[in-house]
C-alpha cells in the first residue's frame, strides 16, 4: 500500500489579503511523495492496491506525452513491483521528452498510437486487442478517474482542514473534485477551477457525482474562465503570474493546473467574490514534472 509524507499547508501573507480580511492557505500535495506528486498519489493508490489483490502483474493506462498521469503511474507501479505499460497518444519523438523518457527508464513500456485509435480508448473490443497484445493487464483509464480513485481523493482532506470555509482544485477529468466534494464538512464550499475550455465540464462534474452515487455535506461552484485557451494552452498573463506567484510565495506552480486555479482564486480575490473572514484552502495538486516538457516545447522558462 502506498503511505503519503505528509502534505503540509502553509500560509500565505500579502497585503491584499489583510485588506480583504481573508485568510489563505495552501495544502502541498506536491509533497505528498517524491516522485508519486500531488491527486495522482490519491488516484492511484486504491487502484494500485486492487491489481494486486486480484493477482495481476501488469497495469496499462492511456495519456498525452506530457502527462503528470503517466509520468505518475510509472513510478507507482515500479514502486509496487507491478509491470506498466503506457499507451501514448502520438508519435514516438527522438528523443523522448522528459516525461516519458523518466518513464521509459523507470521500466513502464511505451506504446505509441496515432491519435485515431487512440480514441477508441474506453471500447471493449480495442481493450480485448490491448490485452491479446499485452497479455492480461488491470486497466486504469486515461486521466486516472474511477471509483477507486474518487475512494482515494476523498482523503485528501483531514480534520484540521474543516477550518476553512472554501477549498480550491483544479479541475482536469474532475475525479480529484468530486472526491474533495464527497469528503467536505458541513459549511464548506468547493470552487473547482477547469483547465479546459467549455461548458461540458459541469456535466461531467454532474455525472461523476451520480454515478458514483456520492454525497456531501457541503456545496460546490465550477469555475470555466481560467482555461487560458484550453487544456494545455497558456498566456503569457498565466506565465508572469506563476513567476509572480513564485517570487512572492516560494512556491512553484505548473501552467497546466495549479497555476490556472491560482490565478482564478486570486482573481475572484481582487473581484470581491469571497466575503471578509472568508478562509481558503488551495489545493497544490501537484503536477511540476510537466514543467520541463512546457519549457522544451514553448522555450519559456519556469520556476525551477
Ligand atoms: C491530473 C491533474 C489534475 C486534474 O485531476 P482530475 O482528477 O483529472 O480532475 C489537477 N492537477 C494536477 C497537477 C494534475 O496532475
Amino acid at each position: 500500500m502506498l503511505l503519503p509524507n505528509p502534505a503540509p499547508t502553509q500560509l500565505l501573507s500579502h497585503p491584499l489579503l489583510v485588506e480583504k480580511g481573508i485568510e489563505m492557505a495552501i495544502k502541498r500535495l506536491d509533497l505528498v511523495h517524491p516522485e508519486i506528486s500531488g491527486n495522482k498519489f490519491f488516484k492511484l493508490k486504491y487502484n494500485l492496491e486492487k491489481a494486486k489483490n486480484e493477482g495481476k502483474n501488469k497495469i496499462l493506462t492511456f495519456g498525452g506525452a506530457f502527462s503528470n498521469h503517466i509520468y505518475a503511474t510509472a513510478e507507482a507501479a515500479k514502486v509496487q513491483n507491478l509491470e506498466a505499460i503506457g499507451v501514448i497518444r502520438g508519435e514516438r519523438t527522438t528523443p523522448l521528452n522528459a516525461t516519458l523518457s523518466h518513464s521509459e527508464r523507470l521500466g513502464m513500456q511505451l506504446h505509441f498510437m496515432d491519435r485515431n485509435s487512440y480514441r477508441n480508448k474506453t471500447e471493449p473490443t480495442f481493450l480485448a486487442i490491448l490485452k491479446e497484445k499485452f497479455g492480461d493487464f488491470y486497466l486504469i483509464p486515461e486521466g486516472g478517474t474511477n471509483e477507486l480513485a474518487i475512494r482515494g481523493t476523498k482523503e485528501i482532506l483531514d480534520i484540521a482542514d474543516q477550518q476553512f470555509s472554501y477549498i480550491c482544485s483544479s479541475i482536469g477529468t474532475g475525479g480529484t473534485f468530486s472526491g474533495l466534494y464527497a469528503s467536505l464538512t458541513s459549511h464548506q464550499h468547493l470552487l473547482g477551477f477547469s483547465s479546459l475550455k467549455g461548458e461540458f465540464i459541469h456535466q461531467e462534474i454532474a455525472d461523476l457525482i451520480q454515478k458514483y452515487q456520492l454525497e456531501s455535506r457541503g456545496t460546490y461552484e465550477v469555475f470555466t474562465a481560467y482555461h487560458f485557451g484550453g487544456y494545455a494552452k497558456h498566456k503569457q498573463e498565466l506565465i508572469d503570474f506563476l513567476w509572480w506567484f513564485y517570487e512572492r510565495f516560494g512556491i512553484m506552480l505548473d501552467p497546466i493546473y495549479t497555476g490556472k486555479m491560482a490565478f482564478g482564486i486570486w482573481d475572484l480575490i481582487k473581484k470581491d467574490y469571497f466575503k471578509k473572514g472568508s478562509k481558503i484552502l488551495m489545493i497544490h495538486s501537484g503536477g511540476l514534472q510537466g514543467n520541463a516538457g512546457f519549457t522544451e516545447m514553448t522555450g519559456i522558462p519556469l520556476p525551477t
